[in-house]
């Protein structure tokens, strides 16, 4: 769940643990435009950084490992 994730105002890389969101200065004008990369997500379980898109951190999908996601990969930002 998310109630674990912290969101940083600020990109600063040394705080980018785990479970940490940082929201894109230019959130929803990359990517797809349906659903369109928003923030930055370091991986709650292993740290790795991903992009993750605007369905993702609204519906909060169980979170993804950034180094597993595939941007063109659009099963991932669908909630089951
Ligand atoms: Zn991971």
């Amino acid at each position: 769940m998310v109630g674990e994730l912290d969101i940083l105002s600020q990109w600063i890389p040394e705080q980018m643990q785990p479970g940490t969101v940082f929201v894109l200065e230019n959130a929803g004008e990359v990517g797809e435009k349906e659903d369109p990369y928003w923030a930055v997500l370091a991986c709650p379980s292993c740290g790795m950084l991903g992009l993750i898109t605007r369905r993702q951190i609204n519906g909060l999908i169980p979170v993804i490992c950034g180094s597993d996601n595939a941007p063109r990969n659009s099963s991932f930002a669908k909630p089951k």
